[in-house]
């Protein structure tokens, strides 16, 4: 049988916060629109130090978030950093 599944195992750790769904989304829409205050609340979530979800780089200064609801917690939203390399990648497009 072919081994078809990799587990890697890092040591980095990453955070996840929850917030509310709708807060979530509407921090978001406000901070693509450019709302100052939505924007410093998003940048203040996660450190620049913070390990990108998907790649365990720091995420640095012009790091991004993703956020994604939450299929275990109805109406919670989870949130996670997100290298900037990371999120214009397509594939990763939430
Ligand atoms: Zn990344």
């Amino acid at each position: 049988m072919v081994d078809m599944i990799r587990v890697t195992r890092t040591a980095a750790i990453n955070v996840m916060l929850s917030l509310d769904l709708f807060e979530a989304r509407d921090v978001s829409e406000r901070a693509a629109r450019g709302d100052a205050e939505a924007i410093a609340f998003l940048s203040s979530l996660f450190p620049d130090t913070e390990p990108c979800l998907l790649c365990d780089e720091p995420v640095g200064a012009e790091g991004t978030i993703v956020m994604f609801p939450d299929p275990k917690a109805h109406g919670w939203a989870i949130v996670a950093a997100e290298c900037l390399r990371c999120g214009l990648a397509p594939a990763s497009s939430a």
